[in-house]
C-alpha cells in the first residue's frame, strides 16, 4: 500500500488523529521553548552540521581511527555489510555465551536489520527494556516514531495491553500504575539477562568509545548487569572528537524533547573486569547514500525526532502509514534509497514546507532532499498513465498564457454549475476533505487591468 492509502486507515479514528497531531505540536513546542533559552542556537546548529559533513567526507579514516582505539580498550570490534550479516554477528556472540536471555535498548538499526525475530527464530528471548518499545513489541507492533515509539497508543490502549501481558489490574489507563507496572515487570527481565544489546547515539573516534542517551536508564541497567554488551551501531554514527559531543548533547534533547539533556548519557569506554563488550559496525546501504551526492547529508541524521514533530503529514497520518523504519521526512528520504520501488510514494507525502529543514539541529536540507527523490522516482519509475497524462495537459496549458487564461475561464464557469457529486464523491479524491473556495468572476490578470484603468 501507498502512504496515502495507509494514512487513509490511521485517519479512520478521527479523535485519535487529532489527539497525535496535538500531542507532536506539544512536543514540538517544547522544543522551540528550550531552543530559544539557548544563546548561540544557530551557530551550533551550524557547527553541527558542518562536523557531520566532515564526517561525511572522511567516514572511512574515522572509522579506522575508532576501530583502532576501541580495541585499544578492550573492545571487540565487528563489521557487517547488511542487516543479515549483523544479525548472524549478534547471534554468533549470544551463542558462544550460550545467552538464552537478551534485554535490549532502544536501537532503531536493530529494527532496521530486524533482528528480534531473528533471534527469537534462534530460540533467543529479546526484551525491548524502553518502556515504549516494550509497549509496541507486546502489542506486535513497529515503533510509530523514533523517539516516542508508541506515541501512536492511547494509555487507555496500554491499560489493556498490560492487563492482557502482564496480568495488571484495570487502572482506566493510569500513567503512574501502569509505569509501576512495567518497572516491576522489566526489573525482573533485567536480572536474568545473560546478555545486553544497545543502540549508540555518538562513536568518537579519538578514544574508541560510545555514548548512549536514554531516559529510562535502561541501557545502563542492561549494561552493567550483564556478562554481554553488544552494542550495534550504523556507520555514520561516528564523531572525530570528545569536544564534539558537547555540541551534539545540546543539541539533540532538545530538539527531541525540548529537555536541556538527555536523563542518561552514557559513556561507555571499555568492559569491566571479566565482562565483554562487542561492538558491530554496520553498512546496509549507508554507503550507497554517501554516493549519492544529493541525498549524502542526510546520514548526518541524529534521530532526534524533530522533523516528524513538526511535519503536517506525519502527524495527521501517523508514523505506521511510512511502513518503513525510519518514518517521517527523514525517512522518506532514507528508506528510497533501501528500496525506491517498496517506498516510491513517500516523497510525496510531504507539503514541501520545510518546517522540518527548519527545525533539523544539523540543518540537513531535508524538503529540499523530498523534491530531489520526486524527481529521481518520476524519471526512474513507471507513474500511473493518467497521472502522466494529467501533468502533461497541465505542462502545456501552464507554457501558453491565452490557452491557460481560457481553461481560467471554462473551469470557473464548470465550477458554478457543475453539479457537487463531480467533486464531493468517492471517485474524486480531492474532494474528500477539502471545500473549494468561492469561485470569482474573473482571474488576477483581469482585476489587475481593472486596477490600473482605474487608477
Ligand atoms: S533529520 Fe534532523 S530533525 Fe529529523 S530526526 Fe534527523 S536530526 Fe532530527
Amino acid at each position: 500500500m501507498s502512504h496515502s492509502e495507509k494514512a487513509a486507515i490511521f485517519n479512520k479514528d478521527e479523535a485519535k488523529v487529532n489527539w497525535h497531531d496535538k500531542a507532536l505540536w506539544f512536543v514540538r513546542e517544547k522544543r522551540d521553548t528550550s531552543a530559544h533559552k539557548v544563546k548561540g542556537w544557530e551557530e551550533l546548529r551550524n557547527l553541527a552540521s558542518g562536523i557531520k559533513a566532515n564526517v561525511l567526507s572522511n567516514l572511512d579514516n574515522y572509522l579506522i581511527e575508532f576501530e583502532a582505539n576501541a580495541q585499544k580498550n578492550g573492545i571487540k570490534v565487528h563489521w557487517a555489510s547488511n542487516a543479515e550479516e549483523h544479525n548472524k554477528i549478534v547471534h554468533k556472540i549470544l551463542a558462544k555465551h550460550k545467552a538464552k536471555k537478551v534485554v535490549k535498548s532502544k536501537s532503531m538499526l536493530t529494527e532496521e536489520c530486524h533482528l528480534n525475530p531473528y533471534l527469537e527464530n534462534e530460540g533467543i528471548e529479546v526484551i525491548d527494556t524502553d518502556l515504549g518499545e516494550r509497549i509496541v513489541q507486546l502489542a506486535k507492533e513497529p515503533p510509530s516514531h523514533i523517539v516516542l515509539p508508541a506515541i501512536h497508543k492511547t494509555k487507555e490502549e496500554v491499560d489493556e495491553l498490560f492487563q492482557e501481558h502482564l496480568g495488571t489490574t484495570p487502572s482506566n489507563g493510569n500513567p503512574e500504575y501502569l509505569t509501576n507496572e512495567a518497572r516491576k515487570h522489566l526489573r525482573d527481565k533485567f536480572l536474568k539477562a545473560d546478555a545486553a544489546i544497545t543502540g549508540v547515539n555518538f562513536a568518537v573516534a579519538e578514544t574508541g568509545g560510545f555514548v548512549v542517551c536514554t531516559n529510562e536508564g535502561n541501557a545502563d541497567m542492561g549494561s552493567h548487569l550483564a556478562k554481554v554488551h553488544i552494542a550495534c551501531m550504523g556507520i555514520e554514527k561516528i564523531i572525530p572528537k570528545e569536544e564534539h559531543l558537547g555540541v551534539f548533547l545540546r543539541l539533540l534533547a532538545r530538539s527531541s524533547t525540548g529537555q536541556p539533556i538527555t536523563t542518561y548519557s552514557s559513556h561507555f569506554n571499555k568492559p569491566a573486569e571479566g565482562r565483554e563488550m562487542h561492538i558491530v559496525i554496520v553498512d546496509n546501504g549507508r554507503t550507497e547514500q554517501l554516493s549519492r551526492e544529493e541525498f549524502r547529508s542526510s546520514l548526518s541524521c541524529i534521530r532526534c525526532g524533530a522533523c516528524m514533530n513538526t511535519c503536517p503529514i506525519y502527524r495527521r497520518s501517523g508514523g505506521h502509514s511510512y511502513d518503513a523504519t525510519i518514518p517521517g521526512p527523514i525517512g522518506s528520504i532514507l528508506s528510497p534509497g533501501m528500496d525506491m520501488k517498496k517506498h516510491s510514494s513517500l516523497p510525496f507525502a510531504s507539503t514541501l514546507c520545510g518546517s522540518c529543514s527548519n527545525v533539523c539541529p544539523v540543518k540537513i536540507n531535508i524538503h529540499e532532499q523530498l523534491y530531489a527523490w520526486r524527481q529521481v522516482i518520476v524519471k526512474e519509475q513507471k507513474q500511473p498513465i493518467i497521472k502522466k497524462s494529467i501533468l502533461k495537459i497541465t505542462g502545456a496549458v501552464l507554457a501558453r498564457p491565452t490557452l491557460y487564461s481560457f481553461m481560467g475561464k471554462s473551469v470557473r464557469f464548470m465550477l458554478k454549475y457543475a453539479p457537487k457529486f463531480m467533486i464531493y464523491s468517492k471517485l474524486n479524491a480531492w474532494g474528500k476533505a477539502r471545500d473549494l473556495p468561492e469561485v470569482k468572476n474573473g482571474n488576477f490578470d483581469q482585476w489587475y487591468k481593472n486596477r490600473e484603468k482605474n487608477g
